[in-house]
């Protein structure tokens, strides 16, 4: 082992001892470590300024009590988190997941691949997460609103438009951050649109927000493609989940000429060889808040509902040229990507946060396929809110072709830029050096510019 390995190693025994059991933050930390051998060896006023070890330890961790009462008068206690991982490029950003799965080690890892995905967008936000093991499904509207309310009670206290900035992610969309700026607003007895992104688009909102994680996961497997003169006119492609990422990804693929045979959601998979009807799908997910087995029963033709297995099988049916995970967090594991490969996959960008389990990472990069990790391929989203922080900060609003112009300009540039890192560090398309590289460096510079704070 080299002397930046054995160093690297040391930090991340450390991580593990001070963080016991957050299996998914010692997975982010792994994964980012994994590609700074080379960046240790080049740079060692990193190693000197505790860069490794600051970046993997918080600025500020929030944890709280959120009570509230059902329809029927009982009472509800949930946990709520926010984590303020980084804020060496600005004000911390990121989503809130609203999920029953939610644990303090969840968010640090969310949080933690925020940090250097906000960072490749070139754009000045910091890293930050949050949530609650709250579950939004099966409750109503109501519900919904009183365990904003008493959330947003308590996280006021710790954001500002220059200080933190939520928006959503699992479980959190359009209702529920209208519920949470709603009593922001109340509390603070200000209109401070910029405190929170996503929010709608007659109070504040972005044109292109909806869209922008999937379109933008799109754009950046279009542009990985385009390396090997492919690109998705008449691409067989499978998309996993169906909520707001997979959604907008399946509208972006057919505009450009593929067609998507597979989503899912945590109960089943569809399969639909004649592709997706991308309306139906958007009526059934966003307006009905419905599953995927009522798109089946209404579509009709050769669609096909799967309650077993996963949707990554049916590259085994109909072969597959694109995957898109855009589900959750390691969703897709080694066995799915060999039947990927096996099928004949060309390009895999994660649309969701590390859907794909270290081994699958590995496949698909053994097999020589095209690999665009999510801090890199689901930057969209973030990159389109810190859009909309700068239409507010200007108060104006602009037309979703610029904003969408925007995004594909972002979206673009980040490719360039982690593929050139990759490059310049002896690993020609290797997408997941060079975006940790690239990520890193942004911070990590910005972090020796700031002092030992
Ligand atoms: N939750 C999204 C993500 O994982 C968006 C965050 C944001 O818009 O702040 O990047």
């Amino acid at each position: 082992m080299s002397k930046a390995a054995e160093f690297i190693d040391s930090v991340y025994q450390a991580v593990l001892t001070r963080n016991p059991g957050e299996r998914e933050f010692h997975q982010a930390v792994h994964e980012v470590f994994e590609s700074l051998e080379p960046v240790i060896e080049r740079h060692p006023e990193y190693a000197e300024s505790a860069i490794l070890e600051r970046v993997c330890e918080p600025e500020r961790q929030i944890i709280f009590r959120v009570p509230w009462t059902d329809d029927r008068n009982h009472v509800h206690i949930n946990r709520g988190f926010r984590v303020q991982f980084n804020s060496a490029l600005g004000p911390y950003k990121g989503g809130l997941r609203f999920h029953p799965s939610v644990l303090l080690g969840t968010v640090k890892f969310l949080g933690f691949e925020q940090i250097f995905k906000n960072a490749l967008t070139g754009l000045p936000i910091g890293g930050g997460k949050g949530g609650s093991d709250f579950d939004p499904k099966g409750k109503s509207d109501r519900e919904v609103m009183r365990f904003c309310q008493s959330f947003m009670t308590e996280l006021q206290r710790y954001i500002g438009e220059y200080v933190d900035v939520p928006a959503g992610d699992i479980g959190v969309g359009a209702r529920e951050i209208g519920y949470l700026f709603g009593q922001y607003k109340r509390l603070r007895n200000k209109f401070e649109s910029g405190v929170i992104t996503g929010k709608g688009i007659g109070w504040g909102g972005s044109r292109a927000r909806t869209e922008a994680t999937g379109y933008g996961a799109v754009i950046f497997a279009r542009e990985m493609l385009e390396t090997r003169h492919a690109g998705f006119d008449g691409a067989k492609v499978i998309v996993s989940g169906s909520g707001n990422v997979a959604l907008y990804a399946i509208q972006k693929v057919q505009q450009l000429g593929g067609t998507v045979v597979g989503a899912s959601d945590s109960q089943g998979a569809v399969y639909d060889p004649d592709g997706i009807d991308f309306e139906l799908l958007r009526e059934i997910k966003e307006v009905e808040r419905g599953r995927v087995r009522d798109y089946v029963d209404r579509r009709g033709g050769r669609a096909e509902y799967r309650n077993s297995g996963s949707v990554w099988d049916i590259a085994d049916v109909d072969g597959i040229d694109v995957a898109l995970p855009c589900a959750t967090q390691n969703e897709l594991n080694a066995e799915n990507a060999e039947t990927l490969v096996r099928n004949g996959v060309r390009a895999v960008a994660e649309g969701a946060n590390m859907p794909c389990t270290p081994d699958a990472v590995r496949r698909f990069q053994k097999a020589g396929v095209l690999f665009g990790p999510g801090k890199a391929a689901n930057a969209g989203g973030v990159a389109t809110s810190a859009l909309e922080m700068q239409q507010n900060a200007s108060r104006d609003s602009w037309t979703f072709e610029y904003t969408e112009q925007r995004l594909e300009q972002i979206m673009t540039r980040l490719h360039r830029s982690v593929r050139r890192t990759a490059e310049e560090y002896g690993h020609p398309g290797d997408y997941v050096r060079g975006a940790n590289i690239h990520g890193f460096q942004l911070v990590a510079d910005a972090m020796i510019a700031q002092g030992v704070i």
